[in-house]
Parts: C-alpha cells; sequence; structure tokens
C-alpha cells in the first residue's frame, strides 16, 4: 500500500510523485507511458529554464527525476476503476488492467488528455512536419508561413486569431454553416486582414511532399466542389479530451470530461486530487501540468497529515 499514489506519468504525475517522495514517505506511479504527451512533441521551447529541447528528451529526464527517489514506478499499466475509501483516511483503491486493486491514502489523477484528431489520410504521416495541434507551442515555427486552422469552435477561432499575429496568412475551415465561437472573438477574427474563412468546409486530406506538409485538399460542402490550398501548416483544434472514461461518475467532472478540482488540485472526494490536462485548469502547457502536479502532491500531504491512521 502506499501513502500518495500517481495515476499518470507526465509532467503532472512526474511532478507529483517527486514533490510527495520528498516528505520521505511510500509513493507509487503507475502510468501506461511516462513523458505522457510530451513523447509526441519534437521541439520544446516554454519549458523555463530549458531554451530548447525535444520531447523524447524531457521524457526521459522525467523518468530520471521521478527515479532518483524511491517511488515505485509502475509502467504499462492501465487505470480502470477508482474506489474511495469508505470512511475518512481509509484506504483508496485503484483497479488496473488484469484486475488487481492498488491501495493507498490518498490518490493524484493526472492522466492527461489527448487531442480529438481529424483522422484524414496525411494527418499522421504530417504531425509535427505541418500538422500542429498547439499554437502556445507550435505557433512560433511558422512565423511568415501560410497556415490553415481546422475548427471553428473558441479553440479554433482563438488559435487562428493568436497565429494571424505570427504567420502570414491563416485560412480557418469550420465544418458546419456558422463559426461556433463567441460573437466577440468572430468579430475579432473577421478584423484581421490576414485571416480567410471557409465555412461548409470539410477537410479532406492533408497534402505533403513526403517530408513535410503542402497543402491541404477540401470540399465546399455547399457546392459538392473540391478545393486545394497551398500552406506549410495545418493547426487541429476539433477538441481536447480528458482521459477520464474510466472515473465514471466517482470524481465530478464537467461536460468536457474534466475533472472539476479547487485552488489546490482537491477533487471534494476526500484523499483525492488531481493535476494537469485531465482538470479543469485552464491552459494545458507542460509549465502548467508540473506546477499543479506539485501543488496536488502538497495537497495530499496536507490532507495526509490530517487523517487518521488506516
Ligand atoms: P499527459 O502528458 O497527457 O500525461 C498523462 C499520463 O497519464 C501519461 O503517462 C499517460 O500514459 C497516463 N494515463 C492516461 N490514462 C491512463 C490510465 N487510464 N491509466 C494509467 N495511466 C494513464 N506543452 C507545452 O508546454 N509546450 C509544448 O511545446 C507542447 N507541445 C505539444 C505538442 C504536442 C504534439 C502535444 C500533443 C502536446 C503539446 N503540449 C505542449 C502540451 C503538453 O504536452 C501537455 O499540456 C502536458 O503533457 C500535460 O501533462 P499531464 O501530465 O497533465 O498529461
Amino acid at each position: 500500500p502506499f501513502d500518495v499514489l500517481v495515476v499518470g506519468g507526465g509532467p503532472a504525475g512526474a511532478a507529483a510523485a517527486v514533490y510527495a517522495a520528498r516528505k520521505g514517505i511510500r509513493v507509487g506511479l503507475l502510468a501506461e507511458r511516462v513523458g505522457g504527451q510530451v513523447n509526441d512533441t519534437l521541439a520544446i521551447e516554454n519549458y523555463l529554464g530549458m531554451l530548447e529541447t525535444t520531447g523524447p528528451q524531457l521524457a526521459a529526464a522525467l523518468q530520471a527525476h521521478v527515479q532518483r527517489y524511491e517511488v515505485d514506478v509502475m509502467t504499462g499499466v492501465r487505470a480502470q476503476a477508482l474506489h474511495p475509501a469508505a470512511q475518512p483516511g481509509g484506504w483508496i483503491g485503484v483497479t488496473v488492467e488484469g484486475g488487481a486493486t492498488l491501495r493507498a491514502r490518498s490518490v493524484v489523477l493526472a492522466t492527461g488528455a489527448r487531442w480529438r484528431n481529424l483522422n484524414v489520410p496525411g494527418e499522421a504521416e504530417y504531425k509535427n512536419r505541418g500538422v500542429a495541434y498547439c499554437p502556445h507551442c507550435d505557433g512560433p515555427l511558422f512565423k511568415g508561413k501560410r497556415v490553415a486552422v481546422i475548427g471553428g469552435g473558441n479553440s479554433g477561432v482563438e488559435a487562428a486569431i493568436d497565429l494571424a499575429g505570427i504567420v502570414q496568412h491563416v485560412t480557418l475551415l469550420e465544418f458546419a454553416e456558422q463559426l461556433k465561437a463567441d460573437a466577440v472573438l468572430v468579430s475579432k477574427l473577421k478584423s484581421l486582414p490576414n485571416v480567410t474563412v471557409l465555412t461548409q468546409a470539410q477537410t479532406l486530406e492533408v497534402l505533403g511532399d513526403g517530408h513535410k506538409v503542402t497543402g491541404l485538399r477540401w470540399r465546399d460542402r455547399a457546392s459538392g466542389a473540391e478545393h486545394t490550398l497551398a500552406l506549410e501548416g495545418v493547426f487541429v483544434q476539433i477538441g481536447l479530451v480528458p482521459n477520464t472514461e474510466w472515473l465514471g461518475d466517482v470524481v465530478p467532472r464537467n461536460r468536457f470530461g474534466e475533472i472539476e478540482i479547487d485552488a489546490a488540485c482537491r477533487t471534494g472526494v476526500p484523499g483525492v486530487l488531481a493535476a494537469g490536462d485531465c482538470t479543469t485548469v485552464p491552459y494545458k502547457q507542460i509549465v502548467v501540468a508540473a506546477g499543479e502536479g506539485a501543488k496536488a502532491a502538497l495537497a495530499a500531504f496536507d490532507e495526509l497529515i490530517r487523517m487518521p491512521a488506516p
């Protein structure tokens, strides 16, 4: 049994494990894949203290940092169910694939999120080679170039406004007849000289030359005509899905599936904290997730020292 069991090994989970282990308590970390989404990133230029690094380098550094301490690291393991404590200070259970249940007095949920994919030809092939999902992360890589943003909800329109200040030209493609973003964002978008908005536009394929993105093929759903856009980047903004389905109704989640937390990462379920992209915390970034993981571990420790012994 653990004092703190961390579920998830991305920046949030790694930070939580390090902070908890430094309290000299029994800490476990279980994760499908240590490093999380960081593994899927090429260049990282906005993690403070590191001018530039790569995803695989940062993922390896997170793992090394966790293993500097006596943390029981279990990788390749998927959590399937959370069982809250029967009484305050009691054991919380985490059932993993295969059926075993790990017990802990405190659990930090840090299962992250995944970007919804377009699932069109070329998207997977050109990921990190022109296909991007995060304007804060990759926007500057497209300075002076032409990009498309797919998705006309708030995140797509925000991304298009953000990118318009950096790149040469932005084409925003929305599948529906109208943009779904807030009116104030839509009017801001429409005021920008280097943005074109296409509605009823179905993205069919990301085109490339074998090395990088060169364009996009789309269909005008009104006329049925197919068109090609020449460009260097495609930002997919059709949703970020938190990896929280496995929690069911045990922990309160909002309508997007994000775990609801307070300022100290508490979920409202005694002994259960949550951190990073799987939560309601705004701005899904590595530096934010790491900070949240640290907070969650400290909040867990605060609860632990007030708990009756199990
Ligand atoms: P994640 O990194 O998503 O980690 C989640 C962890 O939980 C993983 O270990 C996963 O295996 C595990 N897990 C999930 N479900 C289960 C389960 N049921 N059981 C057990 N384990 C589970 N941010 C930046 O700040 N700068 C960048 O340049 C940048 N570039 C990015 C590029 C790409 C392509 C992507 C996808 C994201 C990028 N981000 C960037 C965002 C950043 O990666 C995330 O904000 C950050 O990784 C979130 O950390 P996290 O620990 O909350 O979750």
